[in-house]
């Protein structure tokens, strides 16, 4: 019988009889895991708080076959706060789903628990953050950390510096076009005949400078910074977008989560 000692975080829960179910952990050193919870959505099962979704516990998990179980678990937190307030357990629940694509069973992955653990954490603690900051920018930093990370150095065909201009983000190209280059691709027949490279955003020089920021601060540091509202919209758009349509799906919780904000 294998057995394993790991800090997981529940991302994912799924009832599977009355008082079972299946959670996925995220967790540093083995990515995603599947653990069977014989029971543990009783109110009697000592593994109730750490089976919850949210919680994040140290966990003695066995394995015969095909799942593994808990052995034991050692409840470290659950972001209660998150729990109080509609928006912030539908962001919550947005922000697991997005951090589960990336997930992969077996393969290690600090950065995304890292990343995982901090938003959630300013979610449910950190009231002074507005929560589309927070969405913006796990989004944005998700697609950095997971291998979309565009070059932001200035633009992606003359090389010009657009840090003082409005420029253009290239999604799928992962880079960015000054106006002259834009002007330029868009008269190019071979370049429109590509449907995906067609995604381009606008970009501020405010927003450009968060995008920059988000990519490059210190993973706890990433919500250190601020964007007047219309700025804030337009880094939004564009954080949401770039994520989007590099993974080329939505996400129904995203969708709840904007129903329960208007
Ligand atoms: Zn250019």
């Amino acid at each position: 019988m294998e057995e394993l000692e790991i800090d997981g975080l529940v991302v994912r829960e799924t009832a599977t009889g009355e008082a079972d179910k299946l959670i996925t952990l995220l967790t540093a050193e083995r990515g995603r895991i599947t653990v069977s919870g014989k029971g543990v959505s009783s109110m009697r099962s000592k593994y109730a708080a750490s089976a919850q979704m949210f919680a994040y516990s140290t966990f003695l998990l066995r394995r015969r076959t095909k799942y593994w179980y808990i052995a034991d678990a050692f409840f470290i937190d659950n972001f209660m706060e998150l729990r109080y307030d509609v928006e912030r357990l539908a962001l919550a629940n947005y922000l697991c789903d997005a951090a589960c694509e990336f997930a992969q069973e077996e393969i290690e992955n600090e950065p995304l628990m890292r990343l995982t653990l901090n938003a959630l954490w300013a979610a449910a603690n950190k009231k002074e953050i507005p929560l589309e900051r927070i969405r913006a920018a796990f989004e944005f930093r998700l697609a950095v950390q997971e291998g979309f990370m565009p070059d932001l150095s200035g633009c992606g065909i003359c090389g010009r510096d657009v840090s003082g201009e409005d420029s253009t983000l290239d999604v799928m190209n992962g880079r960015l076009l000054c106006k002259k280059c834009r002007t330029l691709l868009e008269n190019d027949p071979e370049y429109l005949a590509d449907e995906t490279a067609k995604i381009l955003i606008r970009v501020s020089p405010p927003v450009l400078a968060a995008l920059r920021f988000i990519e490059e601060a210190p993973q706890k540091k990433f919500l250190s910074f601020a964007l007047e509202r219309p700025e804030q919209s337009l880094l939004n758009v564009v954080c949401e977008r770039y994520l989007l349509n590099h993974i080329e799906h939505g996400f129904s919780s995203l969708e709840y989560y904007k129903k329960v904000r208007t």
